[in-house]
């Protein structure tokens, strides 16, 4: 699914463009809605971003931040009437429309055209066009690529091609993941040539943890990390009260599944946070073993093959208790994966 030309057209005149992307927005969400925005402001457009939810704070750097808006209850007339004024929305880095959580009867109801750029797996077709890409690592990806394309490579700027930069530096797990192709390489080689300094980059965003979070993760691997050799499989579970205990902050607990993936002989990771009104899941795994089939047919989620997440409106207790009574069925495969 790769409209280049519609999407040209439709970004050829000034006009108002939105751009949104999935709740608990992370670099690669926030680096491709502000690199794009960046890139469409200088095509002359009134561009306006909104988010589902806050962002961790170590994401406010990012050129173009002061300008994003989060969606309040408060806020909810103020900003559906700029759905409603607005000829283009852009919806970046998910397709499954439920990822934008209260912004999605917005979206639905918009006149305006609709273009999803996403590297997720099996979109769902809400918008009119879209660039869809599963083998990008990153949406930070398509939005350098498709600027490229439409030949204004010359218009990115160091604070866009910074915020692509995190996207992609982010999604790639700091360009180790299996995704780091040398697509990836090649665009994080034209962005530093634009004049971006990269350490300073992963210090901002990797380096800046504060002592509740160090303590957090130090509490979490030392006291909750379960390893379950028979499955291959580790996973952490949080408790609404522990969120509390160590004053968690949005974006605390990110990192901490990777940590679980990183036990010898373990192939599959996943942690369990009680977020109130819903139990949010992150699964990682490596090899050949899909969480993404796991999250989408157990836990009302997706993503990625190696990457994915989900939720449940069950206990945080109940959530766990699913999870150990679904894992037979995967046994063989777990076991099997090189
Ligand atoms: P994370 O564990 O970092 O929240 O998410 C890992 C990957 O899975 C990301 O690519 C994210 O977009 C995707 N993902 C996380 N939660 C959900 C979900 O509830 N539904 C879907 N479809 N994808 C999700
Ligand atoms: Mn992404």
């Amino acid at each position: 699914m790769q409209d280049f030309d519609a999407i040209h057209d439709l970004i050829e005149k000034p006009q108002t463009v939105l751009i949104t992307t999935h709740l608990n927005p992370d670099a690669d969400a926030m680096g491709s809605s502000l690199g794009l925005a960046g890139y469409l402001k200088k095509k002359g457009h009134h561009v306006i971003v909104i988010v589902p939810t806050e962002y961790p704070e170590n994401l406010y750097w990012l050129g173009g931040n002061e300008e994003v808006i989060v969606f309040e209850e408060k806020k909810r007339v103020e900003i559906s009437q700029l759905f409603e004024q607005t000829d283009v929305i852009f919806c970046l880095d998910f397709s499954a429309i439920n990822r934008i959580r209260d912004l999605e009867p917005l979206v639905r109801q918009s006149r305006a055209k609709k273009v999803m750029i996403d590297h997720h797996l099996e979109p769902e077709s809400f918008a009119d066009y879209a660039y869809w890409d599963t083998k990008a690592a990153a949406t930070a990806q398509l939005i350098f690529q498709l600027i490229d394309r439409f030949g204004d490579k010359n218009l990115v700027d160091v604070p866009m091609a910074e915020c692509l930069y995190a996207g992609i530096m982010t999604d790639t797990g700091s360009f180790r993941h299996a995704n780091t192709t040398g697509d990836v390489h090649r665009v994080v080689a034209e962005l530093i040539d634009i004049g971006i300094e990269v350490s300073p980059i992963h210090r901002r965003i990797y380096d800046n943890v504060s002592v509740d979070k160090l303590r957090f993760t130090g509490y979490a691997l030392s006291e909750k990390l379960v390893v379950l050799p028979e499955y291959r499989f580790a996973y952490i579970t949080i408790t609404d009260a522990e969120l509390k205990r160590f004053r968690s902050k949005m974006g605390d607990t990110e990192g901490l599944v990777n940590q679980a993936l990183a036990v010898e002989g373990v192939i599959m990771a996943a942690i369990l946070i009680d977020r109130g009104d819903e139990v949010k899941m992150s699964f990682r795994s490596v090899g050949d073993f899909s969480v993404r089939d796991l999250a989408s047919q157990h836990f009302n989620g997706g993503g990625h093959k190696n990457a994915a997440g989900g939720r449940t409106t069950l206990t945080l207790k109940e959530t766990e208790e699913k999870l150990l009574s679904v894992l037979p069925a995967y046994q063989e495969q777990l076991l099997e994966t090189v």
